[in-house]
């Protein structure tokens, strides 16, 4: 499968992303957390990021095709590719066409989680990720086995910089901005498989009956 995922911080994109790879291995990408290990290794790339991110805006356009155009060739990515929190933004999107057309791909679909804004702002405000290997819970939801700890590997699990109430909030402003028309841009394009929900049944016969 070759799918973007679309859908505001919180829609569930990176977990359905998860569950799609378990049915065909598929590879997930997420330029989010290829972003957050650049800054946590303190790369070039983090330093460049790390600001932008907390505050929950959106880093270049150019950085973020730097970093597709490498990965999308990678060896991994024959089987498929799940692009998880890619393109964010019209002039991304156009870049990747471009992209895929040289490398003589094309994409399955454009599947749009559309999530009521109140939902979001209570799955984000209460979610926290393991600072090790990413896992993610819900203090309500999905609370860890042990308080604090990631049930996968014991490392600690903390709410993110830029899930605080100020950067969502900028970061939903954001997303209807900039992410938002990638919605019609997908959809003109005949690409567009929209769910009003991020439950995996219904996301994945919406998929099926497209594929
Ligand atoms: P995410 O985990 O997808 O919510 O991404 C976290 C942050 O990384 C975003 O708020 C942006 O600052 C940055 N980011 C991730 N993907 C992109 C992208 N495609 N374009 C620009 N910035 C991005």
């Amino acid at each position: 499968m070759k799918i973007i995922l679309l859908g505001p911080p919180g829609a569930g994109k990176g977990t359905i992303a998860k569950a799609l790879m378990e049915q065909d291995g598929s590879v997930q990408i997420s330029t989010g957390d290829i972003l957050r290990a650049a800054v946590a290794a303190g790369t070039e790339l983090g330093k460049q990021a790390e600001a932008v991110m907390k505050a929950g805006d959106l880093v270049t356009d150019e950085l973020i095709m730097g970093i597709m155009e490498e990965r999308l060739q990678q060896e991994d990515c024959k089987k498929g590719y799940l692009l998880d929190g890619f393109p964010r933004t019209i002039p991304q999107a156009e870049a990747l066409k471009v992209l895929l057309e040289k490398l003589g791909e094309k994409l399955d679909c454009a599947l749009e989680l559309d999530i009521p804004r109140e939902v979001i702002i209570d799955r984000l405000t209460t979610r926290r990720t393991c600072t090790n290997c990413g896992e993610i819970y819900n203090v309500k939801s999905k609370p860890p086995k042990v308080d604090g700890l990631c049930d996968v590997c014991g490392s600690k699990i903390v709410q993110r910089d830029d899930e605080t109430e100020t950067a969502i909030e900028n970061r939903l402003q954001v997303y209807n901005e900039q992410t938002a028309p990638l919605v019609d841009y997908y959809r003109k394009q005949g690409l567009l498989v929209s769910v009003p929900t991020s439950d995996l049944e219904t996301v994945m016969s919406a998929i099926r009956e497209r594929l």
